[in-house]
């Protein structure tokens, strides 16, 4: 599957250089954490000592990962950056976009139909730049990273949230947006905030029904979903050796349900055993090699509370099996004390639907200790009351689970597999049942729980919980059932006790697949024809922005005053707009349809200055561009929040803003706003957002000069024919100011390229 074992060697012999610099110019001892940061620094020098949570500082990923919803929009861009191949190991993965409904075999021949023209073309653009390309049905991206790429020691980046996962094997891994992926597609620099670290000691061994899901389970309700923002959680201590790699997996997985920037584990024998599992002994023997700089110094942990921000400490004996829910993955309860909890909350005790797999929750381990319970559903005679669903996290997996009889026992409980793929994790289940008002419970392993996350329905009250677990409270049907002391009433009326899980961490008889689907990309693919049909709903071929001339700023018009908050869901919604990820022009018709405007506090429903009536945003935008004349957004504070999608500043590029306005930015948004080649500017004094007013005509009057440090002035022009001269400020340095001049961070690249 060509992991690249010579990359990893490169990486490990640059490690104890840099990490004994590292150590010197830190004057202490290093976390794991500090260790793989400094020696992944962009300029390989770690020279300069970083102030967490403050310092932003480039660094040079090991890998890319990229899922086919989020990887349509950075591959179009990476084929404006005009490289023959991506800079570093990539790969893509065909995941989110196939549906759960009738079983694998019938859904995956659906979602190659429908979504036959994506696919294709992912796949012929994974085969021209060197990427390579997991295929529909191979399966869940963390999973298969895990599997095959990831590696202790290394830094990784993925267009998708949970790349973290793959912390279980001891990297640092780190979900960001397409922009971010493409800027190192292309062999540029990647710019992260010099994280904060949490330290957690988990102390004592795990047993019985507890398993490691309930130790992010327990951890999510320590730091709620946004007590790990601009950190990285690392884990250490006697009781996460004995945990196994892919046990940390989902541990670092569900990091992302905290806010953290990621979460790690230092290498250890779990970690070796996985990696010679996964057929990669050469990975092993050489982290092997250098396995003291794989984990932190030992007086790192000896004394934590020197070299940590936060510590949590779990002592894993006295941890009981968690649900997390309903609606959030930081609402902790034990299991058994959820009865009360759900009568309180009016919460249905009666559970429809158990689901177990996705990336979080796949592993052989994970599917033996689930099955343990399976079986003993169909030994004791016990009829399950609800229905089971199985997402299996990849073929590998998917195929030796069913070597080893584990998807019969599954299956022999009436369970349907679904195709390897993320399914209804992510909304992609065609639920037959609990269509109506009514609400109703259902039971799953993955990660994320908010409202309409796995069927749409907002009726659905979702709990996080291990398979294990899964497994027994929906052969129960009830939520309030505990397995350690209640019973169960089985077919010839007998009381019967569920026996505790069962699992095997790693297969006796070793992994197997016949076919992984895996495409390995041509050696010289500048011959591949990548094919867009003009015709496409889904997918249209980027057009070089053109820079934005200094006339038109003076004159452009006011196009919405965001009022409150606006975050990348206002400006680019999800949901249904999915299908639109890779066509700009067609998802442009959702720019900022979500943002209120401050003039009469509607949504979509904005002022044409042009012709004096009224219609939604992405209309009035085209409006403008049509005649030639430059719009600009206004916002609030922390403008531009939540994800780090790039469409939120393509559409409004692709529209003709020209500038967005603000109290504050939410840091990545006001890069991918300088990405694009927009202005991106706040006002020097916020009270200025008052100023701005309907029918405002905007008149950038000293853009000519724009340079590093310097404020822009803008004047004001009011309906009655008033001025306000007003200064706004930026952050742009000389580079950010060539991406503006240029028309984006990419024709930047381009002509480089091209030079
Ligand atoms: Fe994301 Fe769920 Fe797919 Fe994992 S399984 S990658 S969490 S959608």
């Amino acid at each position: 599957m060509a992991f690249d074992i010579d990359m990893i060697k490169g990486v490990y012999a640059r490690m104890a250089e840099r990490v004994d610099m590292a150590r010197e110019i830190v004057g202490k001892p290093l976390t794991l954490s500090e260790k793989i940061l400094y020696s992944h620094l962009w300029d390989g020098n770690p020279n300069t000592k970083f102030t967490r949570g403050k310092d932003y500082v480039d660094f040079a990923p090991d890998r890319i990962a990229c899922q086919d919803a989020t990887a349509q929009m950075a591959l179009l861009q990476f084929m404006q950056a005009g490289k023959p191949k991506v800079a570093v190991p990539t790969t893509v993965h065909c995941d989110h976009l196939i549906q759960a409904k009738s079983g694998a075999a019938p859904d995956l021949k659906v979602a190659n139909s429908t979504s036959a023209e994506v696919f294709n073309f992912l796949e012929s653009v994974s085969n021209k730049y060197g990427i390579g390309f997991w295929k529909p049905g191979a399966g869940i991206i963390h999973q298969v990273v895990l599997e095959n790429y990831a590696f202790p020691g290394g830094m990784m980046i993925g267009t998708d949230s949970h790349t973290v996962n793959a912390g279980g094997l001891g990297m640092v891994a780190i979900g960001v947006g397409g922009a971010d992926a493409v800027d190192v597609m292309a062999g540029m620099a990647w710019e992260l905030k010099f994280p904060k670290l949490i330290g957690v000691k988990l102390t004592g061994n795990i047993s019985g029904w507890t398993s490691a899901k309930d130790v992010i389970l327990k951890v999510a309700g320590i730091l709620t979903v946004k007590g790990g923002t601009g950190a990285i959680v690392e884990y250490f201590g006697e009781g996460a050796k004995n945990l196994s790699c892919t046990g940390k997996g989902t541990i670092c997985n569900m990091g992302a349900e905290v806010g953290a920037t990621t979460s790690t584990f230092g290498y250890d024998e779990s970690m070796e055993r996985y990696l010679r599992a996964t057929d990669r002994n050469d990975v092993a023997d050489a982290a092997n090699e250098v396995k003291e700089h794989l984990t932190a110094d030992p007086e790192v942990y000896a004394n934590p509370e020197q070299y940590f921000d936060e510590i949590i400490e779990i002592n894993l004996d006295e941890l009981r099996p968690h649900l997390n829910g309903p609606f959030t993955p930081d609402l902790a309860t034990p299991v058994g004390q959820l009865g009360e909890k759900a009568k309180e909350n009016d919460w249905p005790l009666k559970v429809d639907w158990g689901l177990i797999g996705s990336c979080t929750n796949s592993s052989y381990e994970d599917l033996t200790r689930a099955a343990s319970i399976a079986k003993q559903a169909v030994d004791k005679k016990i009829k399950p009351k609800s229905d089971f669903g199985i997402n299996p996290g990849s073929e590998q997996i998917r195929f030796t689970a069913e070597r080893d009889g584990i998807l019969d026992i599954f299956e022999n409980l009436g369970a349907t597999v679904f195709t390897n793929a993320c399914g209804p994790c992510i909304g992609q289940w065609d639920r037959s049942d609990a269509k109506g008002d009514e609400k109703n419970t259902i039971v799953h392993s993955f990660n994320r729980n908010f409202s309409k996350r796995a069927d749409g329905n907002p009726n659905t009250h979702a709990f996080v919980g291990s398979p294990e677990m899964v497994a027994a409270i929906a052969i129960s049907g009830r939520l309030d059932f505990d397995p350690m002391n209640d019973t169960l009433i089985n077919e010839d009326g007998e009381e019967v006790k569920l026996d505790m899980p069962l699992g095997i961490e790693l297969p006796p008889q070793g992994f197997d697949v016949e076919d992984a689907g895996y495409l390995a990309p041509d050696e010289d693919g500048s011959g591949v024809e990548v094919k867009v049909s003009p015709d496409s709903e889904r997918l249209q071929l980027l057009e070089p922005f053109t820079p934005i001339k200094d006339e038109s700023l003076m004159g452009a018009k006011l196009l919405i005053k965001a009022f409150g908050k606006c975050t990348t869901d206002h400006i680019s919604m999800a949901g249904p707009w999915l299908r639109f990820r890779g066509h700009l022009d067609n998802i442009s018709n959702n720019c900022l349809i979500g943002a209120v405007n401050a003039f009469g506090k509607k949504t979509n429903f904005v002022k044409n200055q042009l012709t004096g009536e009224f219609g939604g945003v992405p209309d009035t935008a085209r409006a403008y561009k049509a005649a030639g004349v430059r719009s600009v957004v206004v916002g609030d504070h922390n403008y531009g929040e939540g994800s780090s999608r790039e469409h939120a500043a393509m559409e409004p590029r692709h529209l003709g803003v020209a500038a967005v306005i603000v109290k504050s930015f939410a840091r990545i948004h006001e890069t991918n706003l300088k990405k694009q080649g927009m202005l991106g500017l706040t006002f020097a004094n916020e009270a200025d957002y008052d100023l701005i007013q309907e029918d405002d005509t905007f008149n950038f009057i000293d853009i000519a000069e724009f340079a590093p440090d310097k404020q822009l002035t803008l004047e004001l022009v009011h309906a009655d024919g008033s001025k306000d001269v007003i200064k706004l400020n930026h952050t742009y340095n000389q580079p950010q100011i060539d991406w503006y001049r240029e028309g984006s961070a990419l024709n930047v690249i381009k002509k480089e390229n091209a030079a």
